[in-house]
């Protein structure tokens, strides 16, 4: 008898001598909770009760899994007096900047503050952030003052094992894992893990293509590649849309290809096979070869990659093959609402394109026609209306979400207009190409990641200015006739070295649109 009833008592310990710790986790996570993590709550877009309701439902499973991990915090005092004041220092930081500019953690924003390259670091310092770091210290130093005073906690195990177990449940469920690993304060774990593992993947050793790679063009050159993001081919006005989402490309010479297929439809994975000579029979050479970049290195290209997408470190390695690496907009993340747009790029761009090297190699990397849409255009290209007013997708309609997306088309085709506006009188190449296509409501799918014919159509075109066409008015011919083809991304290696006017054995003529 005594064998059962031991571990019951243990229980009803746990359960009912401890209240008053319970109480004072509880009193703890709501600390952290209400004044750090519902700022990363605060300005998503919703449009109903319904969404509200969802929106909490997700902050209490991240006040849930706070919960878990100040059940083990607490467990010691001393732990709890020496861990307690950096968790509120830190998330009161990330929660004040979140709360004033919109402004989130990510690697690369740890990464300019661990190399001191954030220029105005000093005029982030504000009154503000100092009263607000005051407070917090304050109510944290009170949640010490109690803990002293609780004393000594039994059934220390039984708590931290619960706590253990809590967590490791909720961050290893994958519905929850995202949504908690993006807000205060577990994004500062998250984001961490997620630096180490992108300079882990830069140091990697990659096969290098670059011998007897031969240099056939000897004039000053600039190739530009867009990788785009989410663009489906058939919203396209110039590929005979029946909106015209592309009023100003429809006026340049533009080669568009209406047949490009991706075998992957997120970013993190077409990255790789798009920049690499990754093709459907060998794709493992998307994380053992290195990109294009290094060939275009090796015939005396600058090559320079600007951001403006997270890095990861499926693609970091080749962000890193680029002689320069310039990020615009270092603070967002998909978990941010406000205005995110690619002409943030273009004082990079106009940069590299005065650097003194004849020859260049300007990749962009844009956030195009991502989701959340009404981010990633400016309020003069909202054409289409009414827009999605929830970041909920079931609370929108077809005809809202369609609308939204149109509008990000409207813009890419203002961005890629600037960018011939400034390459016009240069001997130059732009050759586009999204990362994947999206679903817009077909068989009931949204956005990307799903296999289906919506996501697997992806945009891809070219433009030569007047020079470079002159010299090669056979690459442009070629191109024009596969504008039908149906082609695999596979083309991209290929056809990239071919602008460029690079030979190699490793170049498969087959596959480049130039011939
Ligand atoms: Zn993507």
């Amino acid at each position: 008898m005594k064998s059962i009833k031991s571990p019951l008592n243990r229980l009803s310990g746990l359960l009912n001598i401890h209240k008053r710790y319970y109480l004072f986790v509880c009193l703890s996570t709501l600390f952290i909770a209400l004044m750090f993590t519902s700022t990363d709550f605060l300005t998503i877009p919703v449009n109903s009760f319904k969404d509200v309701c969802i929106l909490f439902m997700q902050w209490i499973v991240v006040t849930l899994s706070l919960f878990f991990a100040m059940l083990i915090l607490s467990v010691n005092r001393y732990i709890f007096l020496f861990l307690m004041p950096l968790l509120t220092l830190v998330s009161a930081v990330l929660a004040y900047f979140r709360y004033t500019i919109n402004a989130t953690l990510t690697p690369m924003l740890l990464d300019a503050a661990l190399d001191n390259d954030l220029g105005t670091s000093a005029q982030l310092v504000s009154g503000g952030l100092v009263l607000f770091l005051l407070a917090a210290l304050l109510l944290s130093a009170g949640l010490i003052y109690l803990r002293f005073k609780l004393g000594i906690v039994q059934y220390k195990p039984g708590l931290l094992l619960t706590g253990v177990a809590g967590m490791f449940f909720l961050t290893n469920v994958s519905a929850f894992q995202r949504p908690i690993s993006e807000r205060i304060p577990f994004n500062i774990y998250y984001t961490v893990s997620k630096y180490n593992e992108e300079k882990q993947s830069i140091k990697q050793q990659r096969i290098s293509l670059t011998e007897q790679s031969k240099c056939t063009d000897d004039k000053p050159l600039t190739v530009v590649f867009v990788l785009g993001e989410s663009l489906r081919p058939d919203h396209l006005g110039l590929n005979g849309y029946q909106r015209n989402t592309t009023p100003l490309l429809s006026k340049e010479d533009i080669i568009s290809f209406k047949n490009i297929h991706t075998e992957y439809t997120y970013t993190n994975r077409s990255l790789p096979h798009i920049l690499t000579r990754a093709d459907s029979l060998n794709p493992d050479r998307a994380f053992t070869e290195e990109s294009f970049v290094s060939m275009f290195n090796s015939c005396n290209y600058y090559t320079v990659w600007l951001a403006n997408q997270e890095s990861a470190k499926s693609y970091a390695y080749f962000m890193h093959e680029c002689d320069s690496l310039f990020y615009a907009n270092i603070e967002k993340s998909s978990y941010v609402f406000d205005k995110w747009v690619d002409e943030s790029l273009f004082p990079l761009f106009d940069s590299a394109l005065k650097s003194a090297a004849d020859k260049k190699l300007i990749i962009l990397h844009t956030i195009g026609s991502h989701w959340w849409y009404n981010s990633h255009y400016t309020d003069s290209f909202a054409r289409y209306q009414p827009v999605t007013k929830s970041k909920i997708i079931s609370s929108c309609t077809k005809e809202e979400m369609i609308n939204s997306y149109d509008n990000t088309v409207l813009y890419t085709d203002y961005f890629i207009h600037s960018l011939i506006g400034k390459l016009r009188n240069e001997r130059a190449i732009l050759v586009y190409l999204s990362d994947h296509g999206e679903a817009l409501g077909e068989d009931g799918i949204w956005l990307h990641a799903s296999q289906s014919p919506a996501t697997q159509q992806t945009a891809g075109m070219v433009w030569m200015s007047a020079s470079y066409k002159a010299d090669y008015p056979q690459k442009y011919e070629k191109a024009m006739q596969k504008r039908d083809k149906k082609m695999r991304t596979d083309f991209l290696f290929h056809s990239l070295l071919d602008a460029g006017g690079i030979d190699s054995q490793y170049k498969d003529y087959t596959l480049s649109i130039f011939r």
